[in-house]
């Protein structure tokens, strides 16, 4: 679909653009670049879970026609901060769904989690352009969002780093000479430690990634290694390849963001300093580029760029999540929803690091996980999940 196809156009028609999950990393970075080009991006709606403070200043800041508060009790608190700002004020899951069907011409799904399907689900049947930062929404119901995309004439853009990269070296027109495709891991603030030093990390530890400044829910997965398990599975709902030829490569350097290897031997990859706002650029002004503040990449200062396989004995999220996709169902919906509440449970100090993939390893023993034919199937089982998780993780404390 022609989206922007000059930066003529660019300047005349701004685009108007909805971030679900305001407040967070990606979100944040998002508004950023927003806020640089005002004449080419207008906001429609943002919306946050419970950063109110957050949200009003944002909301002040540039306008939207809406701001949604996902937890209804906020809802006063949120209309006060916005007192004559000329901004409506709303709250709660339909508000949610209201912000994602609003007119925006782009739609940044950036909730974290499987909170963030059915609002970005709204967006798909919309027929909007989306740009895809939560990954969840995929790895859950992957099969339902991708038809849902097809039948409804949306166009999915990828902000997740590594498709990202995927995605601006991909030759679609030529499907059939790509033979598999290389996603590229930092390898995690744990990378070099052992299972034993792993067993005493603390949430804190966890959530400092030598690369990149994200969100904590996240920034946990890199830890254990399940983003990567995660990214598996969105790759292979976004690209249409088999589970094999998904390949993961540690770099710690995260410099080389991923790359496609092609039937002749070429191997075409996206190199960039670790910045999301690179990747969220290029979705916003897809099938353009816009400029961007960015460190430059400077390679000859980096020096060396290291690449090692992934160690499946210390990582078992890998192997779990690669069995989870090859099962195929409802197994990624269980999976994710079990390492939604496990990681929770390791931040609020109730489990240890290790016991988050042992608590997903054992919930998806617990499930059958026959077809998902609907988007009730996928609310019914992710709600079983998360029960038999939590009933797994209590038995722990
Ligand atoms: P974050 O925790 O920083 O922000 C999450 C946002 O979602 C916040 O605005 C929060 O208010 C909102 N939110 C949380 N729970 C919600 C709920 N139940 N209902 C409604 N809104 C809710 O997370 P993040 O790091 O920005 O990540 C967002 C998504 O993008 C995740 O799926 C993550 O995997 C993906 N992603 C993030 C990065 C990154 O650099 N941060 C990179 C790649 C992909
Ligand atoms: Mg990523």
């Amino acid at each position: 679909m022609a989206y922007v196809s000059s930066q003529a156009e660019l300047d005349a028609a701004p685009r108007r653009v909805t971030i679900l999950g305001s407040t967070g990393s990606v979100g944040c970075n998002t508004l950023e670049l927003l806020e640089r080009q005002p004449r080419a991006f207008q906001v429609e709606a943002l919306t946050a879970h419970s950063s109110v403070a957050l949200l009003a200043e944002q909301a002040r800041r540039v306008r939207p026609r809406l701001a949604v508060i996902a937890d209804a009790g906020l809802y006063g608190e949120l209309k006060d901060a916005l007192a004559g700002s000329g901004v409506t004020a709303a709250a709660g899951e339909a508000a949610l769904i209201e912000a994602a069907e609003r007119p925006a011409d782009f739609v940044m799904s950036a909730i974290v989690g499987a909170a963030g399907l059915e609002p970005t689900l709204a967006a798909v049947r919309r027929g909007a352009v989306v740009g895809l930062a939560n990954k969840e929404t995929l790895v859950c119901a992957g099969a339902l969002m991708m038809a849902e995309i097809e039948r409804c004439g949306a166009t999915l853009l990828p902000v997740d780093s590594e498709h990202n990269a995927i995605f601006q070296v991909l030759d679609v027109d030529r499907r059939e000479t790509v033979e598999r495709i290389i996603l590229t891991a930092s390898g995690g603030p744990f990378r070099t430690l052992s299972l034993d030093q792993m067993a005493q990390m603390t949430p804190e530890q966890a959530v400092a990634h030598p690369n990149w400044d994200m969100g904590a829910k996240i920034s946990v997965d890199s830890a254990t290694m399940m983003n990567k398990g995660l990214e598996v599975i969105e790759a292979h709902y976004l690209f249409g390849l088999p589970e094999e030829r998904i390949e993961i490569l540690v770099h710690p350097q995260s410099v080389v963001h991923s790359m496609v290897a092609y039937i002749d031997g070429s191997v075409l990859a996206q190199l960039s300093d670790p910045d999301m706002r690179t990747p969220i650029a290029y979705a916003l002004a897809w099938p353009n580029r816009m400029a961007v503040p960015v460190r430059r990449l400077e390679l000859s200062k980096i020096g060396q760029l290291t690449f090692e396989e992934p160690d499946p004995v210390r990582f078992p999220a890998l192997r779990l999540a690669r069995a989870a996709l090859s099962a195929g169902g409802g197994a990624p919906t269980v999976l994710n929803a079990a390492n939604e509440e496990a990681v929770r449970a390791f931040l609020e100090r109730r489990i240890g690091f290790l016991e988050i993939v042992s608590v997903v390893e054992a919930t998806l023993e617990h499930l059958p996980t026959g077809p998902l034919a609907s988007l009730d199937d996928v609310r019914n089982l992710d709600r079983e999940a998360r029960e038999i998780a939590c009933g797994l993780l209590s038995a722990r404390v």
